[in-house]
């Protein structure tokens, strides 16, 4: 039993609007949405970006004939905050509960959250109209500095500098602390003393990196968000034990990403980016932070032997022998005499020359995506995508 932990988990790191590109696949394309479960069994959720969806499919899978209960706190009302919402199949379900809490709009009034729905769910914009959301939805109007407790969970509020308002939220669970303050560019005297008082002392800070710190400085200057920079900044003077650097920019591809991340690390080691799929569990043995797989290209069983070089969770290097047991391939690009229809399946096997004896290494099914003719008579360029193989063969051991 985890009793005694609070899990975290990722289900949307991206800021301003979802992206599809294979180049932000890695740390992941949907909008912010995390996942709170404290130590009690409580469920919290923090922001309803596109991440959402993914959340509702999986607590739809394990509800098991019980009715899904849970604490969403909404940090503001930008597109990429609430554009889950209509997608959420638990608020479409009569025996599900939820707590919502958010701040009044000055350009709303009173209802904000409510409105939102409202007008999310209506013509021409969605099929359907909120009335057809038979969840029970409770809606708790807060500001800036309020405290509340929901189950042993203490919940802070605090104003961050963002255009249209935006609020920072602490939970303090049994297991440990996490602030979320996205959405928030510093410089504004107030609302960086909120902050630093609200992160204060905190296992877990999630904060605004969306863009370099050169950008900050010059042409997104005003656009509301923040840098991996003034993340480490805050982490050290509100002393918190781990920064996660969130909302990355749609424009942010996995690379600057990781450039954004071993930068900050050079600053401030317990750093890490959020991902999608990423989960934190907090009790008193400290923080564990833990990924879900994320290759995504075929996968094979076999094995190698390889040298691995690299550095350990304490900074030491470490060189050793391994075994490599599976890989993953996307495609390769063949010397063929034959033309192959484009679309048609192949068959590759590949082999190793030089020990006859065991010659087959891989057996593997392709689909042709590529074709050139070759510069060389009877040469043509053939690439392939391998594909999912219900007779992939004995591995080789
Ligand atoms: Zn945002
Ligand atoms: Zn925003």
């Amino acid at each position: 039993m985890t009793q005694q932990a609070a899990k975290l988990v990722f289900w949307g790191v991206r800021g301003s609007t979802p992206t599809l590109e294979r180049d932000t696949w890695r740390y992941g394309g949907n909008t912010p949405c995390l996942e709170l479960t404290a130590p009690d069994g409580t469920s919290f959720i923090l922001d309803c970006g596109t991440g959402l969806r993914t959340l509702g499919n999986q607590l739809t899978a394990q509800q098991n004939g019980q009715g899904i209960e849970s604490h969403i706190l909404v940090t503001h009302y930008h597109w990429d905050h609430i554009q889950g919402i209509p997608f959420f199949h638990p608020f479409f379900e009569s025996q599900n509960r939820f707590h919502f809490y958010s701040f009044q709009s000055k350009y709303l009034g009173p209802h904000s959250l409510q409105q939102v729905f409202e007008a999310q769910l209506s013509s021409p914009y969605f099929p359907i109209d909120v009335t057809m959301m038979t969840a029970s939805r409770e809606f708790h109007e807060i500001s800036g500095g309020q405290i509340w407790d929901v189950n042993g969970t203490k919940i802070t509020a605090s104003h961050l500098n963002h255009p249209q308002g935006c609020l920072g939220y602490r939970l303090d669970t049994t297991g440990g602390s996490i602030v979320y303050a996205t959405d928030n560019e510093p410089g504004a005297a107030e609302c960086d003393k909120n902050l630093l008082q609200l992160a204060h002392d905190a296992d877990v800070l999630i904060y605004d990196a969306q863009y370099s710190p050169e950008q900050l400085a010059s042409e997104r200057k005003g656009w509301g968000h923040s840098s991996w920079l003034e993340g480490v900044k805050i982490a050290r003077a509100a002393k918190v034990r781990n920064l996660i650097l969130f909302h990355h920019d749609p424009d942010s591809t996995d690379k600057h990403v990781d450039g954004f991340l071993s930068a900050a690390r050079q600053e401030f080691p317990a750093t890490w980016a959020a991902s999608e799929g990423m989960s934190i569990t907090l009790s008193e043995r400290g923080v564990d932070v833990a990924m879900r797989e994320s290759r995504l290209a075929l996968r094979r069983r076999l094995r190698f032997v390889a040298t691995v070089t690299g550095h350990t969770e304490d900074g030491k290097s470490f060189e050793e022998k391994a075994t490599v047991r599976d890989i993953s391939l996307q495609g390769a690009y063949l010397a063929l005499k034959s033309r192959p229809r484009l679309q048609s399946e192949l068959r590759v096997v590949i082999e190793a020359s030089d020990e006859p004896s065991r010659a087959t290494v891989l057996s593997l099914r392709a689909t042709v995506v590529h074709f050139e003719p070759g510069r060389e008579k009877d040469q043509n360029g053939v690439g392939v995508v391998f594909i999912e193989d219900p007779d992939p063969g004995r591995p080789r051991d």
